[in-house]
């Protein structure tokens, strides 16, 4: 269903977690225009808790998040205790305005705390926020999964937790550092099952090694364990940022065209097998609340990837977390110790961002909606040149509205990226330099 067009595929556009992105963050934003955020907060805001756990116990090759190793148990219980202070500090800045609807804990791996931490942040999260029904998710690996953490989800009232798995097959785990065999997460997801858990899957396709009927048995065994979403992620190997990333053979990477071709095998196959295809990378069960979301029209795009979470505003607490305001980006310090610092000093660790303007909301919005609804009226913005994705039937108006055929789907991020003013002016910066 799918046509290759490599043109189109040439020029890397960002995931758009966020418009403006974070490559427009600079240090003119920082904690003072978070507190004044926070202060403007009306008093019955929805709002959205992330914490973020920079550690792992292992770390993989692959990875690009901010995570460091859970070796030390000193450098973590001090880093629970500053993430405890912080929670306190946004919400005594909050004085009981907003109401929590999700509380969502990311990484790096919560599990790498001691169950008896995890517990503890969540206690704060409760007690400092007005947050009874909130919905609680929390990603995990399953590598060091053990039967107190599942049952403890279950006790905490934990509504869903993300699996990172990426693959399969054990040759490709080899390659990428992430040695998991199938049983460990057949173990997990019979555990979660139980205690009526929900569970998503984060797999991968473009990893070292990996052929096409590995990817096909990768998934094979994912449908059969039936979680309700699963993120099928394409692997991007930027060894000069991220430095672990040199651990794997490049030589051994699929190229650009194969890499689009498993997209579309893992489109074809997850469809076939009963998922509804949600924005451009995730799958979800027709009964999940995703799926669900994405048919009401009620799909939205935040740091978290696709989510069916309404809240406008989103609050990020713990080193490299990023906050999300109508008017406002800002991302806490980034370091580790630099963070404990901040907050250890009682002030508001964030020291990034962007502020912003009413064009950048209506741009973002323009965007999230052709990433999540597949289309989007412009409104009173200057319509770029689309010709390109016109002439090949990817893109039609329709009154006055865009809207993306559903062959467009691996192309939606280049084509929202035309809304890019920021994208737009460094391309133009870049083609007048050469
Ligand atoms: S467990 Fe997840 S966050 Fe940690 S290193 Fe592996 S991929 Fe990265």
């Amino acid at each position: 269903m799918w046509t290759y067009h490599p043109d189109l595929l040439a020029r890397p556009v960002p995931r758009y977690t966020s418009y403006p992105t974070a490559a427009q963050f600079t240090d003119q934003v920082g904690a003072a225009a978070m507190a004044e955020q926070l202060d403007q907060l009306p008093a019955d805001a929805a709002l959205s808790l992330y914490l973020h756990i920079p550690y792992c116990h292992d770390i993989c090759w692959y990875c690009g998040c901010n995570t460091g190793a859970a070796n030390r148990g000193q450098r973590l219980s001090a880093y629970v205790e500053a993430l405890e202070r912080e929670i306190a500090l946004v919400a005594a800045r909050l004085a009981g305005r907003g109401r929590v609807s999700r509380i969502a804990f990311g990484g790096g791996s919560p599990n790498s705390l001691p169950l008896v931490d995890f517990v503890r942040l969540l206690q704060q999260v409760t007690l400092c926020f007005e947050a009874y029904d909130a919905r609680i998710s929390v990603e995990l690996d399953p590598r060091r999964l053990d039967s107190q953490w599942i049952d403890a989800m279950g006790i905490m009232g934990v509504d869903r937790v993300n699996l990172g798995i990426q693959t399969f097959t054990p040759a490709v785990q080899t390659r990428i550092g992430r040695i998991q065999p199938l049983d460990m997460v057949e173990r997990a997801v019979e555990g979660f099952r139980r205690l009526d858990v929900a569970v998503g899957f984060d797999l991968m396709y473009g990893l070292p090694g990996q052929s096409s009927d590995d990817l096909a048995a990768t998934l094979d065994a994912a449908i059969r364990l039936k979680p309700a979403r699963i993120a099928l992620f394409g692997y991007a190997h930027m060894p000069r940022l991220l430095p672990r990333q040199r651990q794997i053979d490049a030589e051994a990477l699929p190229d650009l065209p194969t890499r689009f071709a498993m997209a579309a095998q893992g489109h074809d196959q997850l469809v076939a097998a009963g998922y509804r295809a949600i924005g451009f990378d995730h799958f979800a069960l027709p009964d999940d609340s995703l799926a669900l979301a994405a048919r009401a029209g009620g799909l939205h795009r935040n740091f978290q990837g696709f989510t069916d979470d309404p809240a406008d505003v989103l609050i990020g607490l713990g080193a490299s977390a990023i906050s999300q305001f109508p008017g406002l980006l800002a991302q806490n310090e980034k370091a580790a110790g630099a963070y404990r610092q901040r907050i250890a000093a009682g002030q508001l660790a964030a020291s990034r961002g962007v502020a912003r303007t009413a064009e950048d909301r209506d741009r973002g919005h323009i965007i999230e909606a052709l990433l999540c609804r597949g289309e989007a009226s412009p409104g009173s913005l200057p319509i770029p040149d689309l010709s390109r994705f016109e002439s090949l039937g990817l893109i039609r108006r329709q009154d006055d509205r865009l809207v993306l055929a559903p062959q467009a789907r691996p192309y939606a991020r280049t084509i929202a990226a035309a809304f890019d003013a920021y994208l737009q002016a460094e391309e133009q910066r870049f083609s007048n330099a050469v």
